[in-house]
């Protein structure tokens, strides 16, 4: 009988709950015993009554519930050798053979660098008495598979993460809201959105909201002086008779020269050279989303049940698959090709490397 945990680790994102519920029930439909890590990796460093047999009934209601109700965590102990080892100790105790982590890359990258020190652990706990010759031998293989919960839609190898549109949705209902107002006192708005290095939620929410221009990382303006050449455009739409102006802002958006812009100094714009009565919006944690939209709930529950099926049909040869989505299909990903495109794509940004970091998001389709 597989024994399968299941945990959500790093930022949180609306559609985890479903991704909990999806395991464990598909899991239980399947005949394995699922287990729940509360807090993210601590709960498998520290044990005790954070891992807990999960029933049928104890994920009752997570469908519509935003965040994750199994907690999540930044855990600096399972950055370490000896937390992984506590952590291994643990689960062998309870006779746990695999794990679905639902987080972003560094959480997955965290199982993996976990399954590749297996057996070697184990060889560790037996050396140390901590564990049983039996449990030593019944436990060789350690099955990972990942499902990524993520608002920034940042990760390679899947069109979409689980929570981004839930965030995206609870953006464009934020900039609606300020629409209205903005319409009324013919006023500027420069709204702040989340997405670290990475422009998906901006670039989708300027798409969604109709906003007159966007600032993100990929794309940094390209005209010399850009400032000109956002005013004159902004100007143009006020002089066909809008009376609000929408600037959106990524987190990590660059100017032409590379510099990271911030949303004050496009409001400081604004004011001084067209005279607009401008605010700044920086929306924040609201975009974490609360409860998902009925696409994550989907997402979450068919990609659960295809971590269960990619757990039971692990191989000790294969690679820890990393479940995704393509083209509208649910996919299998190499999950360690998966993290290291995701970290080039991140570094070739960071480089300002622009072309780069497309010809390297565009090689995803031929892993
Ligand atoms: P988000 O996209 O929201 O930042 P994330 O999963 O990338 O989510 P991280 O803070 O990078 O979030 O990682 C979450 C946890 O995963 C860390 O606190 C740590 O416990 C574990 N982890 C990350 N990287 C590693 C690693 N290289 N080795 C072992 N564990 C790791």
């Amino acid at each position: 009988k597989r024994k399968i945990a299941v945990l959500t680790s790093g930022g949180d994102s609306a559609g985890m709950n479903a991704a909990v519920r999806a395991v464990v029930r598909a899991g239980i439909a399947r005949g394995c015993d699922v287990f729940a890590v509360y807090e993210g990796y601590q709960g498998l460093v520290d044990g005790g009554n954070l891992i807990k047999k999960m029933s049928w009934n104890d994920v009752r209601g997570f469908l519509e519930v935003g965040g994750t109700s199994i907690g999540t965590a930044r855990c600096m102990p399972f950055k370490q050798r000896p937390g992984r080892l506590q952590a291994a100790e643990h689960l062998v105790s309870r006779g746990i053979d695999s794990i679905v982590v639902c987080g972003g890359d560094g959480s997955l990258t965290g199982a993996d660098v976990f399954r590749s020190e297996w057996p070697g652990l184990l060889d560790e706990l037996l050396a140390n008495k901590r564990i049983t010759e039996e449990q030593h031998k019944s436990h060789r293989y350690l099955t990972i598979v990942g499902l990524v919960g993520s608002i920034d839609n940042d990760m390679s190898s899947t069109d979409i993460t689980i929570g981004a549109y839930t965030s995206l949705a609870r953006i464009c209902e934020s900039v609606d809201s300020i629409a209205s107002t903005a319409i009324s006192h013919s006023r500027a708005f420069v709204v702040e959105v989340m997405g670290r290095h990475c422009g998906w939620l901006a670039l989708m929410a300027a798409i969604s909201t109709g906003a007159d221009f966007v600032f993100l990382p990929e794309k940094p303006p390209s005209d010399d002086d850009w400032q000109t050449a956002m005013c004159d455009r902004l100007t143009r739409r006020r002089a066909l008779g809008k009376r609000n102006t929408l600037v959106i802002v990524a987190e990590g958006a660059l100017d032409k020269n590379l510099n990271p812009i911030k949303p004050e100094q496009i409001k400081d714009i604004l004011s001084d050279r067209m005279g607009l009565d401008t605010r700044v919006t920086t929306l924040g944690h609201v975009q974490r989303g609360g409860s998902p939209v009925a696409y994550d709930r989907y997402l979450a529950t068919v990609q659960g049940v295809e971590a269960v099926e990619a757990v039971l049909r692990a191989t000790p040869e294969t690679p820890s698959p990393m479940i995704g989505m393509s083209q509208n299909k649910v996919t299998w990903r190499p999950l360690m090709k998966a993290v290291e495109l995701t970290h080039a794509v991140a570094t070739a940004i960071g480089n300002k490397d622009f072309e780069k970091a497309t010809e390297l998001r565009d090689s995803e389709f031929k892993l």
